[in-house]
């Protein structure tokens, strides 16, 4: 299970698709987002607006894409979808600006890793809806400048720190997309078993939900791993002692921590006396980038009070010790 979701197979991005809620109604949790999101998109629809550029941030996983599509829905919209690290020349960005129809969405996710020159040429499109292109080559080569149609470029990060100040601020609207309770993802989980139906109680549903790590992509995912545990080992209904084997033989602890989360905190217990330890070395020492570990794996052991960060590198807290069945002391003594 990779909690950022890259390498499902096309089969399980088909059923991520179908689990996709469409429409605000669907949408659950999020609420404060939501209820600001339908005030601007009834305002902008009414003038018959687009609606303002919009930034989402946060971990994977949390519904950032699917509230882009969702967007674009209610808006009435098309929408185009892309990222930042394939678009890596201006000429494809205006490709799929030139493109856009009045009104349309243009969706580019982890926009932190567009390039300087592709951020550049978007900041017009943005702020003017205008787009110079060069046109020839050589000696005859000149720029024309081209209107764009109003357009609502939407943007998705789990990196807002690593956004650039000018891109930060040509957003009209931004968003912090947080981590689920487990009430929510149980219904988020009810609702998927239902589109993909498969029986499941109640609490097999709160059992899955509880172990998610606060994210409904995980709570998703279980979910279809469980329906095969309860089709193969089971009479294909998701009762509590299905879901309990399950979680056990997919490697999924109580507080739904994975082994990547467990060999975090490990790691900093066993060969850092607790920390504080750099993330670079720690990053190293548990053979994971960096990267991964300050976006999927550390929101959420923060959140969940088992890793503080200090000036001086991350430390694990009693909650930790506790979780792996350590005491401190003992630890630090060998
Ligand atoms: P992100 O873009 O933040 O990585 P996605 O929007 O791709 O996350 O969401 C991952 C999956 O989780 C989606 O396929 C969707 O089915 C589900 N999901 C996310 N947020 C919600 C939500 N609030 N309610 C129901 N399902 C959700």
């Amino acid at each position: 299970l990779d909690p950022s979701g890259d390498h499902f197979s096309n089969e399980e991005h088909d059923i991520e698709r179908a689990l996709r809620p469409l429409s605000f109604g669907d949408f659950a949790g999020q609420d404060q987002i939501l209820e600001n999101l339908e005030v601007f998109v009834e305002a902008a629809n009414q003038r018959g607006d687009a609606l303002d550029h919009t930034l989402f941030h946060g971990p994977p996983g949390l519904g950032k894409t699917t509230l882009a599509h969702i967007l674009a829905n209610e808006l009435g919209v098309g929408i185009k979808v892309t990222s930042g690290p394939v678009l890596d020349k201006p000429g494809d960005l205006a490709g799929l600006l030139t493109n856009l129809n009045e009104r349309d969405v243009l969706f580019i996710d982890e926009i932190h890793r567009l390039s300087p020159i592709v951020e550049e040429y978007l900041y017009s499109a943005m702020e003017d809806y205008k787009i110079d292109i060069m046109i020839e080559t050589g000696p005859n080569a000149r720029t024309v400048q081209i209107n764009l149609s109003p357009f609502t470029l939407i943007g998705a990060t789990t990196r807002s720190g690593l956004l650039t100040a000018p891109m930060r601020a040509r957003f009209g609207i931004s968003s912090r997309l947080q981590y689920y309770t487990t009430e929510l993802l149980s219904a988020i989980v009810e609702r998927s078993a239902e589109i993909l139906n498969v029986p499941i109680d109640q609490n097999a549903a709160i059992e899955i939900a509880g172990r998610s790590r606060g994210t409904p992509r995980i709570a998703n995912a279980l979910l279809r791993r469980v329906r095969d545990f309860a089709q193969i080992k089971g009479n294909g209904n998701i009762d509590l002692d299905i879901a309990r084997f399950s979680l056990k033989a997919l490697n999924v602890d109580a507080h739904g921590l994975d082994e990547m989360d467990n060999k975090i905190l490990s790691t900093i217990i066993d060969k850092f006396k607790g920390g504080p330890v750099g993330l670079t070395t720690l990053s190293t020492a548990v053979s994971e980038s960096a990267e991964t570990i300050e976006e999927v794996y550390e929101p959420f052991l923060i959140q969940q009070g088992f890793i503080v960060r200090t000036p001086r590198g991350r430390e694990v807290t009693e909650a930790a010790y506790k979780h792996l069945g350590r005491t401190k002391s003992a630890s630090q003594g060998g």
